[in-house]
């Protein structure tokens, strides 16, 4: 999808014919700054982009910038046209999960680089990231302060392409998610990692969301347990996080809990007994 088409049809319905008007002649700028993002983006240099034009926001105020966050509230929220393009958009993240924090349900877009510095990229699509009303609240309209603290972009931002680096590990409850380096990320990329998962609180929320899928399951793996010993519960477990990796993502949260399960001593002697 491009701004051209969320343009066109969050300006459908809008009674204000002058206004109207304004906002469609400004469609070539916005496919020029879709097309600089995109380049950025694919360069991993959306974060001079955001600067820069924080830098000389005073010196070229965007006398639209208010028209174009009106129309995404009103036009791509709000109206028919419009809103058959934001849910489009939304319907973009695999089983309807934020792309953030890769659990909770999808509640609104958010916008990678905020609508309140940089208005062209309020209505682009490449910006508009289906997220959980929690975590669009956590990010609030930051760009970070330098280089390693930005969040990761899930269109560009891929660190999980080098392999497994969300682990858990689980010696007790509750279970510790933690972060590991691949060999191959360079600094920013590990530093960014870690930002994102600080700035979302991602230790804390995992270890919550675990509790409801280890309750679940705990009556399954205990019947295992108890029937056919340790070993046979190891081996459900192992295989229970490579089907799960397949369908959610070797990265996944709910897959490095599984695998967390299938690698604990202490969860298949004992852990499985008590509740989390
Ligand atoms: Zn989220």
């Amino acid at each position: 999808m491009t701004v051209k088409e969320t343009l066109t049809a969050s300006c459908k319905g809008l009674r204000n014919s002058v206004l109207k008007i304004r906002l469609l002649a400004r469609e070539r700028d916005l496919s020029a700054a879709e097309k600089t993002y995109i380049v950025a983006a694919e360069h991993n240099d959306l974060y001079t982009l955001a600067t820069t034009a924080r830098k000389s926001e005073h010196l070229l105020p965007d006398r639209d910038g208010a028209h174009l966050r009106a129309l995404y509230s009103a036009g791509l929220v709000g109206r028919k046209d419009g809103r058959s393009k934001y849910d489009e958009l939304k319907a973009r993240a695999p089983f309807g999960r934020c792309l953030l924090c890769g659990n909770s349900e999808i509640g609104s877009l958010d916008h990678h680089l905020p609508k309140d510095t940089l208005p062209l990229y309020t209505i682009c699509p490449v910006n508009l990231v289906p997220a959980c009303g929690k975590c669009n609240q956590m990010k609030g309209d930051r760009i970070g302060a330098t280089a390693g603290q930005r969040t990761l972009h899930p269109y560009y931002d891929r660190p999980g392409q080098t392999g497994r680096y969300l682990f858990a590990d689980i010696t007790s409850w509750p279970v510790q998610f933690r972060i590991q380096t691949s060999p191959e990320w360079d600094a920013e990329l590990h530093d960014r990692v870690e930002y994102h998962f600080r700035t979302f609180k991602l230790a804390q929320r995992y270890a919550e969301f675990c509790i409801s899928v280890v309750t679940a399951n705990q009556w399954l793996h205990q019947k295992i347990r108890r029937e056919s010993g340790a070993p046979a519960l190891t081996a459900h477990l192992q295989e229970d996080a490579e089907q799960h990796a397949g369908t959610h993502g070797i990265n996944a949260w709910d897959t490095a809990l599984r695998y967390g399960l299938a690698d604990s001593a202490w969860y298949v002697h004992q852990g499985v007994f008590e509740s989390p």
